[in-house]
Formats: structure tokens, sequence, C-alpha cells
């Protein structure tokens, strides 16, 4: 999978891109379902067809994994693996660029291997036809020589487990979206489940940490994994240098102030995004090019990183018409709010 390693500054937290750092998320991956915490809808669903197709000894059904980034898709690609007892290759829909490289991924797989693509709504049309029928049938076409003697020869696959990974499930095209007998929608994490991640990582990371500490990043990492475990190795820094190593409540709200993260995790972009919308479109609506042009941003970064968890505090609304800022919102900014016509 080709990472993409960003330059070395230090990354804001809330980066959707995958850091030097983050490359020791490895160790901190839950390898099995029960260490796998939260979701439960998800796991519960899950353990019944892993089960049920381990009783049959067959693969399992392709799955289509949906979510905002770093709730887990990619680690619960890996844990399906381990619980179907399989090998996984990993790929991702821009990696795959023509048929060919699809197709010798394919035929490298053993029967019952998973093949795990992140950002699936990201393959090009030719290659998602070449999926179609080795998602149905198990077997690809492929055109041998060119012009009027091309030659298509049919060939089998070993059944094997596609396992699709997305931001945004609305993009994929409808024929895709229906080869996948399993779609599961991952979910903003709850304060508790996150508590219990953070308190999980720092024992594998070797870091004290007390309840109330775990509690702290919990709170403000904003529903999400990757986020709270990027956070426990910023508060571990700080609180080496200033709090004997140990993470209390205290030590982790000074680090997190410090990387301007407030008490509910919005940090800077967050805090710019509502602004932006208060002071320069009249609290909305506003529309997301417009939005992500005044904030300096990637519109789809606005909308797979930022709005969900704005959207879950109801500090946002999506309407027809734009973003719209809520009273709410208002009230965490310390700014009047004025009423609004369109809310
Ligand atoms: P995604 O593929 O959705 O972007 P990842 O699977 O890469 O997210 O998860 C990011 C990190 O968050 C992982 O390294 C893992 O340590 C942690 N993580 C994700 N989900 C869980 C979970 N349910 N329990 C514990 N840790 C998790």
């Amino acid at each position: 999978m080709p990472i993409e390693y960003s330059q070395m500054e230090e990354q804001p937290l809330m980066t959707s891109v995958f850091t030097p750092e983050d490359s020791t998320e490895g160790s901190l991956r839950p390898k099995f379902l029960s260490d796998y915490t939260g979701q439960e809808k998800a796991k519960g669903n899950l353990s019944v067809y892993i089960e049920a197709a381990r009783q049959r000894n067959e693969s399992l059904d392709h799955v289509l994994l949906y979510g905002p980034p770093g709730l887990g898709k990619t680690t619960l690609a890996g844990v399906i693996a381990n619980e179907m007892g399989v090998n996984m290759r990993i790929t991702s829909g821009p990696a795959i660029e023509k048929t060919g490289d699809l197709a010798a991924l394919l035929t490298n797989l053993a029967p019952g291997d998973i093949l795990f693509v992140d950002e699936i709504h990201r393959l090009n049309r030719a290659v998602e036809e070449i999926l179609y029928p080795a998602m149905e049938d198990f077997a690809i076409d492929i055109i041998i020589g060119k012009g009027p003697s091309a030659n298509s020869i049919r060939l089998d696959l070993p059944k094997f487990t596609l396992i699709g990974a997305t931001t945004r499930a609305g993009q994929l095209s409808a024929p895709l979206r229906d080869r996948f007998g399993v779609s599961l929608r991952l979910e903003l994490y709850t304060t508790e489940e996150l508590q219990r991640i953070v308190t999980r990582s720092a024992a594998i990371l070797g870091v004290e940490i007390d309840v109330d500490g775990a509690r702290e990043i919990a709170a403000r990492s904003r529903g999400t994994p990757r986020i709270a475990n990027r956070m426990l190795r910023r508060v571990r820094d700080f609180a080496q240098i200033y709090h004997d190593g140990v993470i209390t409540r205290r030590a982790a709200d000074e680090a997190l102030s410090r990387l301007e993260v407030d008490e509910l995790g919005l940090d800077s972009t967050d805090r710019r995004m509502l602004m932006t919308i208060i002071r320069n479109y009249g609290g909305g609506p506003v529309g997301l090019e417009t939005l992500a042009a005044t904030v300096g941003e990637e519109a789809v970064t606005l909308e797979d990183v930022y709005e969900p968890y704005l959207m879950q505090l109801g500090f946002l609304t999506r309407t027809p018409r734009g973003r719209c800022v809520t009273r709410l919102a208002y009230e965490h900014l310390h700014i009047e709010f004025e009423g609004q016509l369109s809310l």
C-alpha cells in the first residue's frame, strides 16, 4: 500500500494523511474481535457471518466497511482475516491504475484470502469492471492481443473475500455496491469506548496513565481512535517533560490546551470553519466549496474529517442550500446568537 509520508513538521492531530508516527499504529491495532473495542452492532453481525462461513468451510461474503477516517476500517479488515485464519493483501483504489494490476493481485490470491481495498470509491472505471465478474463469478476476462485478432480468455480465481473500505459510500457505483453481501457502517466511538482504547494503547506503549487522564484524552478525541492514539503520544511527551511521565487529567489538559484542542476536541480548523460561517455568511447556509475556499482547506477534508464530528455535536447542519451553524455552536464559541430564519 503506498503510504503518503507527509512533511516532518508538526502534524495537526486531525490530519487524515498517514504520518510517519502512525507507522507504530500496527502495534496498537487489535488483532481479534475480542480486543476490538466498540462498534458492537457491526461486530455482532460480523461474528455471526464469520462463524457461519467457518462452519461451512467457505470464504466470507464480500464486505463493505464505511465511515469517517480513523474509525478502524483497516483494523477491522485485519481482525476479520485473523478470525477467519486467512491471509490479507492490502491495496487501495488509487494504487490500482491498470486492469493488469488488479488481475495480478487477484490471480495471486490463495483460496479464502482477503483482498482489502482501501478508498474503494477511487477505483477507476476500467478496473471496477474487472472486479464485477471477479466478485460475482470468481473469474476474470483477460483480453489478449489487439484489434481484430484480440481474444478474450476467462481465468478462474480462487474463492476470495473482497473487503472494501470507503469514507464515502455514496460515491460507490450501484453495481459495485450491490456486489457486497455485507455492508457495515462504522460509527464514531463513545468517550467510554475511547477511554478503553487509550488505556489499552498506553499499556502497550508502556505509558503510565490514570483513569482521569485517559478519560480526558478520550473526551477530546472526537470519537476517533486514530486521533485518541495520536493525542496519547503527544500528551506523553508533555507528561514526560513536565509531570514525571505520568498522564493525569491535569497533564492531559495542559498538553491538549497547548495543542489548541478545546475541551470538546475541536481544533483551530473546526473553530475557523464555524467562525467563517458565522462571520462571513451570517451562520449559513453556505455551500461546501465556498466554505472550503474561504477556510483554506480542501472540500473533501472538511466533509470527511471535520463535519462528521461537528454534526454529531449538533454544531453544524447540512441543508440542501448549504452548511448552517446551530445555536449550540454559537454558545460554545461564546458568540451571541442573533437568530436565523433558516434554522
Ligand atoms: P481507518 O482504516 O478507518 O482509517 P484504522 O483501522 O487505520 O482506521 O484505525 C486507526 C487506528 O485506530 C488503528 O491503528 C488502531 O490502533 C486504532 N483503532 C481503530 N479502531 C479500534 C478499535 N475498535 N479498538 C482499538 N483500537 C482501534
